[in-house]
This record gives structure tokens, C-alpha cells and sequence, in this order.
């Protein structure tokens, strides 16, 4: 039953598609393609990184990508789990019928529905984020719409878990919490001991919530990254280091917008 053991490696090739060089691994049956760059330089050997979802191929000065291919062969398994990965890195919402938004760490589907409504009305619908766009409204309309409804049940869901959190703690007043809509910070915690979260964290899956609100609270205790104060993280929280790793390699998308 084990169809790993079977299956062989991801096989790599090099190909022109429209005039650009496109990396195409077949891995069992599926099919990925990357977009190929390469840099010439003062180098006698051959380097592959990755670049966002791209293959990076640096060559010595004369050298030409298809000579690069017995090396990339080489390494199919590495580009496929490597490349995989960025694949799977969330994107930020396009906010067109039928593409998908990232909501719990569950994706909902984008149903749009004109509407004779006045505004922009947002809804769960189990799986489905339904938004009614009043006709003629142009699209620009949807993302703060999306936003506002987001931010509007954060609170609610990040209460009962910071509760939880701030018992463990033993704290004897639960410190105040608020939103915010920071671009580049997922928490905050000031001199005042008041708490803010980020209202985009609903974008998260639960554990990266849960590992900021660990992070924030422990703030209370040491105001700085020292490592007293990861210590009182890690009795909170004790495989924080893999949930901060994952909330900086994906978190990106969810700042983005
Ligand atoms: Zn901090």
C-alpha cells in the first residue's frame, strides 16, 4: 500500500515555452511548471537556488542553460519538494467569482452576486464567502467590504482563546485587547500592558493564531526577545519555534492586502 515506495523520482526537463525557458517536473502524475532565470557570472560551476516560485540557474560566463540539465537532473528531487512548497505558500486573494480566500486555515470559495443592495454585503455561507457587489459598483469596492467583515468577527474569536491563554499564565486581570490593521506586524503589546492583534490573523490557521496571542501575552512578563522571554513562550506554547517559522513563511499573503 505504501505507492511511495514505488514511485520513482520527479523527472525534470527544460523546455521553450513562448520564447522563455520554463522548468517542467512531472512528479507521479502531475505536471509543474517554473519559470526558468538565468545569471551568468565569474563562477567555474553551476548553482540552482529558488526565487519565489522560480529556478535560478547561475552558469559560468560561457556556459548555456542546457548544459545546466544534467546538474538540475540531478537534483529533481530537491527542486520538486522546494518548488512544491513555495506552490503551496498562500496568495493573496484575487477577490474574483470562484477563486478562494484563506479563512481559519481553511480556504472559502468567492461567490460574487450582483446585488440591488446599497453597499457591499458579505456573508459566510459555509464553504462559500458570498459578496453581493451593487450593480455597477466597480470592483475596487470588494477587498475593504471583505476587510470590515473579517475584522468583525476577530474579536470574537480571539477572546476566548486569549482568555484561555492568560489563565495559563495565572494572570489575575486579563489585559485588554483590540484590533489592529497593521501591514507589517501580526501583534503588539505596549508599556500599558494593552494588547492589539491583528484582525488579518483570521486569514491564519488556529495554532499561528494561537502561537501570536502566546507570543503577545508573554510580553507582559518580558518586554523584549530575550531568552527569559521565549522561555515563558514556550510553556505556553511549546512548538512555537515551527508555528513562528510557518507564520513567516506564509503570513506574507495575508499582510498583502
Ligand atoms: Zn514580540
Amino acid at each position: 500500500m505504501d505507492r511511495r515506495r514505488s514511485r520513482p523520482h520527479p523527472s525534470v526537463t527544460l523546455t521553450t515555452t513562448a520564447g522563455s525557458l520554463v522548468l517542467q517536473i512531472v512528479d507521479a502524475d502531475t505536471v509543474s511548471q517554473y519559470p526558468v532565470l538565468v545569471r551568468h557570472g565569474q563562477r567555474r560551476t553551476i548553482g540552482l537556488a529558488i526565487k519565489e516560485a522560480a529556478l535560478v540557474i547561475h552558469l559560468p560566463a560561457r556556459a548555456n542553460a542546457e548544459q545546466a540539465l544534467p546538474f538540475i537532473q540531478q537534483k529533481a528531487a530537491w527542486l520538486a519538494k522546494h518548488l512544491g512548497n513555495v506552490d503551496n505558500r498562500p496568495k493573496p486573494p484575487d477577490f474574483a467569482d470562484g477563486s478562494s480566500i484563506d479563512w481559519l486555515g481553511e480556504q472559502l470559495t468567492i461567490v460574487l452576486l450582483p446585488g440591488r443592495t446599497r453597499g457591499v454585503e458579505v456573508e459566510q455561507d459555509g464553504q462559500y464567502l458570498v459578496i453581493r457587489v451593487p450593480t455597477g459598483k466597480p470592483a475596487t469596492v470588494i477587498p475593504p467590504a471583505v476587510a470590515e467583515w473579517m475584522a468583525g468577527q476577530a474579536l470574537a474569536y480571539f477572546l476566548p482563546r486569549f482568555d484561555s491563554y492568560a489563565q495559563l499564565m495565572r494572570l489575575t486581570k486579563t489585559p485588554p485587547l483590540s484590533l489592529s490593521s497593521a501591514r507589517q506586524k501580526w501583534g503588539s503589546c505596549d508599556h500599558k500592558g494593552e494588547i492589539k492583534l491583528n484582525w488579518r490573523l483570521m486569514q491564519a490557521p488556529p495554532a499561528l493564531i494561537d502561537y501570536v496571542i502566546c507570543h503577545e501575552l508573554a510580553h507582559l512578563k518580558e518586554f523584549n526577545h530575550g531568552p527569559a522571554f521565549w522561555q515563558i513562550v514556550a510553556t505556553l506554547c511549546p512548538d512555537y519555534k515551527a508555528r513562528r517559522k510557518a507564520l513567516k513563511e506564509q503570513g506574507t499573503a495575508w499582510l498583502s492586502w
